[in-house]
């Protein structure tokens, strides 16, 4: 299963007996493989995937088109895990930054899946993992957009994500330059911090009220600053983070500020795949475990 099997359509005619037995095979799968969660049509639906200690979120937008944020350590199998969604197209690859626990998986997505448009910010790691996945992108001619404060990923009717984060200059740590993501449906507002620590959170000027967040840097300390959490308000929060990782993520200190604020935590330690559904109006949130 793992062959690009997606990439069938550029190989041109599949015979019939061909397509018969592909049939067969997929009804068989879909009989053993039960989807976890069903992805609602016409609705925003985001799945915090459950990497261990990483960073990875598969969206479909509400017109179908979809967008990867990161894709965790390489040995999370970020490739094996979107299996379960089916995506034939990942219409948008956001790499916040170069770390490897967000973009330690990046190649093998890319090498499975047809891929449209890879936005990443301009920072090199010179790790071997961030050059393979650069010789990747290249080799497959994916187009690449800068991130930063003011890319526009997509935007129909309704619907906009963007970028609001790192400013033009740019900064001296990675984590800092994540590329932070501001998706907007309707009424409700989401934000994906990457990374992003204090000196970003009081440097972006968008407006970041949002019912949703995904919180930066795992939790940790460095970020979620009381400042930006007054600004923010989010009534759900997702800390991506490993069991009993090492760098003691999420912080308490950081959990209890969010609780103080009636904000509801989903960890995906704890709960697994956090799969988010929204129809610009609500927001239903349903956990693995
Ligand atoms: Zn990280």
């Amino acid at each position: 299963m793992r062959a690009k099997k997606f990439r069938m359509k550029k190989g041109g005619a599949v015979s019939a007996i061909m397509l018969l037995l592909l049939l067969a095979i997929a009804m068989i799968d879909g009989c053993v493989q039960k989807q976890k969660f069903e992805p609602k049509a016409e609705k925003l639906n985001i799945y915090c995937l459950d990497v261990g200690q990483g960073d990875s979120t598969y969206i479909l937008f509400p017109d179908g088109k979809s967008m990867l944020i990161d894709a965790a350590e390489e040995d999370s199998n970020v490739y094996r895990l979107l299996e379960e969604y089916e995506p034939e197209y990942i219409d948008y690859f956001v790499i916040t930054h170069p770390h490897s626990d967000h973009a330690g998986g990046a190649k093998d997505v890319i090498e499975n899946y047809e891929i449209g448009q890879i936005f990443m910010p301009d920072a090199a790691n010179t790790a071997s993992f961030f050059e393979e996945l650069l010789t990747v992108i290249e080799s497959e001619e994916i187009p690449v957009t800068q991130a930063k404060t003011g890319t526009l990923i997509y935007e129909s009717d309704d619907f906009k994500a963007e970028i609001i984060s790192p400013r033009e200059e740019g900064y001296n740590d990675l984590n800092n330059m994540s590329a932070v993501v501001k998706i907007t449906y309707g009424n409700n507002k989401f934000l994906f911090m990457g990374d992003a620590e204090k000196a970003v959170e009081e440097d972006i000027t968008s407006d970041v009220s949002a019912d949703f967040i995904r919180v930066g840097h795992h939790g940790s300390n460095t970020s979620s600053s009381k400042g930006f959490l007054n600004r923010v308000k989010p009534k759900y929060a997702v800390i991506s983070v490993g069991e009993f990782n090492n760098y003691n993520h999420p912080d308490g200190e950081i959990v209890k500020r969010y609780k103080k604020m009636g904000t509801e935590i989903y960890r995906t330690d704890e709960m697994g795949t956090i799969s988010v559904v929204s129809d610009g109006v609500d927001i239903e949130i349903k956990t693995q475990r």
